[in-house]
C-alpha cells in the first residue's frame, strides 16, 4: 500500500521549532494534509516524540521515533528507528558527547510537552550545535539501533552532506537522501539515481507539514514496514 510521507518534523523542542509545534497541532495538521506517516525529528533530542505518538494512536497516523542529529562535520541526519527505545538510546550517545552551552532562550525556547500540549519541561542546554561524533561513527551508532540514517537536506548550502563534503563518501553505506521542499525531486533522482530521493518539509512550524507529496509502497501499515522499506537497497 501507498504510504504518504513527512519525514522531518520539528516540534516546540528545537530551538528553531516554534512553540505551535505541539503534539495535538502536528498530528491534526499531518492528518489535514492526508499524511499517513510522520517522523518526528528534532534537533539531537527526541524528548517530544512519545506525546506525539500518543496523540496519533487512536488515529490513522504512525509516528516514526527520529531525530535530526549534527555530526562534528556540521552535517545534519535524519536518524528514524522502529522504537521510541533505540531513538532515546541514540539521544543518551549524542547528549553525553554534548558541550554545555546555555542558550538562555536566545535561539528559542526547547519545549517538552505531554499528550495534552502542556509544557512539561525545558531543556536549557542548546540542543542546534555540533554533537562532536563523526559521520561514520553516526553511522555506525545508528546500524547498532537498528535504525535509518538519512543525510538531511543535501540540496541546501549549509549543514548538508554535499556542501560540507563535496560528495557522498562512499565508505558509508547510504540508501537514502533526504532533500528539502523546495528541490525539485526529479531533478535529484537523476543526479543521485543510486539513492533512494525522500522529499520531507523540514518542518519549523505548522504550515509546511505535508507540502511535500510523496508517497513510498510498504506491505503493511506499520512502522516496522516503514523501516523495513527504508533499509532496504532502492531499486
Ligand atoms: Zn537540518
Ligand atoms: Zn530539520
Amino acid at each position: 500500500m501507498k504510504l504518504l510521507f513527512d519525514f522531518h518534523i520539528h516540534t516546540a523542542l528545537s530551538p528553531c521549532g516554534q512553540n505551535e509545534m505541539t503534539p495535538n497541532n502536528i498530528v491534526n495538521m499531518a492528518l489535514l494534509n492526508d499524511l499517513d506517516v510522520i517522523a518526528v525529528t528534532d534537533h539531537n533530542a527526541c524528548d517530544n516524540v512519545k506525546a506525539v505518538m500518543e496523540v496519533a494512536q487512536q488515529l490513522d497516523l504512525l509516528v516514526v521515533p527520529g531525530m535530526e542529529v549534527e555530526t562534528k562535520e556540521e552535517i545534519h541526519v535524519v536518524c528514524l528507528f522502529e522504537s521510541l527505545e533505540a531513538c532515546t538510546q541514540l539521544q543518551k550517545q549524542i547528549q553525553s558527547k554534548m558541550q554545555v552551552i546555555n542558550g538562555k532562550d536566545v535561539f528559542g525556547e526547547q519545549l517538552i510537552m505531554n499528550s495534552q500540549d502542556e509544557i512539561v519541561g525545558k531543556i536549557s542546554n542548546l540542543l542546534t550545535q555540533s554533537s562532536g561524533i563523526s559521520i561514520s561513527s553516526l553511522k555506525k551508532m545508528v546500524d547498532e539501533l537498528d535504525g535509518v540514517f538519512i543525510p538531511a537536506h543535501i540540496d541546501r548550502p549549509s549543514y548538508s552532506i554535499i556542501a560540507n563534503l563535496g560528495m557522498i563518501p562512499d565508505n558509508i553505506a547510504i540508501f537514502n537522501l533526504e532533500i528539502s521542499r523546495y528541490a525539485k525531486l526529479d531533478e535529484y533522482k537523476k543526479l543521485f539515481p543510486e539513492y533512494r530521493i525522500l522529499q520531507s518539509s523540514d518542518s519549523h512550524e505548522l504550515g509546511h507539514i505535508g507540502i511535500c507529496k510523496q508517497s513510498i509502497e510498504v506491505e503493511n501499515r506499520t512502522i516496522q514496514d516503514v523501516i523495513k522499506f527504508l533499509k532496504t537497497l532502492p531499486k
